[in-house]
């Protein structure tokens, strides 16, 4: 009887060019490939004419095993267009029903950098989602570890952010209940990002809800994607859903945990960070609103959506913990046009000390403070008193 030899199966067309994936995958490609998965040279390998290649995956059969490779762009152009096949060929695997199975990417040759910070972050997502860097000795100087924490990641992406200002297609966070929250954007390159980080995500943890943020007619991600995404349990909320969700916490809630409103604090201010301390437990963060919600109910001049709009604008709140949070609400804490932080002097001197001690912040800083802010600054603090309160020391 003969042994079986490894069989590579790969689709050949591609969706956008005329190139054949033939001619890229060479024999020398193959072999290595074939020779780090199963430590055999020789392969047999069928080109599949129809349809056209998602995710630049060749399926490698062996022994009972089948391996999804995604293979890595060879014009490395930057960093959108880079990994946008690598999530499809996640979705691929993820929805093969076989069991022995194993999904891993390779580098082919190419121009520019590999390893820029932005590249690392996606390794390491990539390897938080299972993937095996087939070639990873060979084209990367950096060690690629997965993240181990949900706040690992975050902080990372957080650092990266910095670097690259106007990278804010999607957002992770945590809520109050330890719930992972992605705000994913459901159109352009942005939706294979958002469907690589739910499927890391959820590796490290389990208790996790997807919002989708659409433009458009595309306000879901496409449909395979959302399949798996929904199959592992991940709650996926749609952009209708959301809207429902923020029209009910608007009546029902003052404290507004609107999926809309910390999606908008988010894009203004960036990861939930308390304004007034260091604080950055996202558990114990929320939205604060300037221009209370309560006090915006009450207006009669002005309609329901008008309402709506002001209390989810991300102009119109600062993230703040719990206790900054309480004592901005009663007013013991007060900003004022400037910016500047202080305290109501009429409370006892324990409460005093207390909180000068925690508020280890002086002042808000000026990119916070937009004129949008301002205006509802003026609002919350029409009722207010700037003499009765002192400076925070
Ligand atoms: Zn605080």
């Amino acid at each position: 009887m003969r042994m079986p030899i490894p069989h590579f199966i790969i689709k050949n067309r591609f969706q956008k060019r005329l190139d054949l994936y033939q001619n890229i995958l060479t024999e020398d490609i193959l072999t290595d490939v074939c020779r780090r998965i199963t430590g055999r040279a020789e392969f047999t390998v069928a080109f599949d004419n129809t349809g056209y290649n998602k995710g630049r995956l060749a399926i490698l059969e062996y022994q009972g095993n089948t391996s999804y490779i995604s293979f890595s762009e060879t014009e490395n152009t930057g960093r959108n267009s880079s990994f946008q096949s690598f999530p499809s060929a996640l979705v691929s695997y993820h929805r093969a029903g076989n069991l022995n199975k194993e999904i891993y990417f390779y580098f082919l040759p190419s121009e520019g950098n590999n390893e820029t910070p932005y590249f690392i972050f996606m390794y390491r997502l990539m390897k938080t989602a299972g993937t095996i860097l087939l070639n990873e000795d060979q084209y990367l100087e950096n060690d690629i570890t997965p993240f181990n924490s949900v706040s690992d990641l975050i902080a990372q992406r957080d650092l990266n952010r910095g670097r690259n200002r106007g990278n804010s297609s999607t957002y992770v966070t945590v809520d109050e209940d330890d719930t992972v929250q992605i705000f994913g954007k459901t159109y352009g390159a942005s939706k294979y990002e958002t469907t690589l980080l739910c499927l890391a995500i959820y590796e490290v943890n389990s208790k996790v809800e997807l919002y989708e943020i659409g433009e458009g007619g595309l306000r879901e991600l496409p449909e395979l994607a959302r399949e798996v995404i929904v199959s592992l349990g991940i709650r996926v909320i749609t952009s209708d859903l959301v809207i429902e969700r923020d029209q009910e916490e608007f009546e029902n809630n003052d404290s507004l945990r609107s999926p809309t409103y910390i999606y908008n604090l988010l894009e203004k201010l960036g990861e939930k960070k308390c304004s007034l301390c260091d604080c950055e437990v996202p558990q114990i963060i929320q939205g604060a609103h300037i221009w209370p919600v309560a006090s915006i109910k009450r207006l009669r001049d002005i309609n329901q959506d008008a309402k709506l709009q002001s209390a989810l604008d991300g102009n119109n709140g600062l993230w703040l913990c719990n206790n900054h949070h309480k004592l901005f609400d009663i007013d013991y804490l007060y900003i004022n046009e400037e910016g500047v932080i202080k305290y109501k002097s009429t409370i006892p001197r324990g409460y005093e000390e207390y909180i000068c001690g925690l508020t280890v912040k002086r002042q808000i800083p000026g990119n916070i403070m937009t004129a949008n802010f301002l205006q509802y600054l003026e609002k919350r603090n029409i009722r207010l008193n700037e003499n009765d309160y002192s400076l925070v020391r």
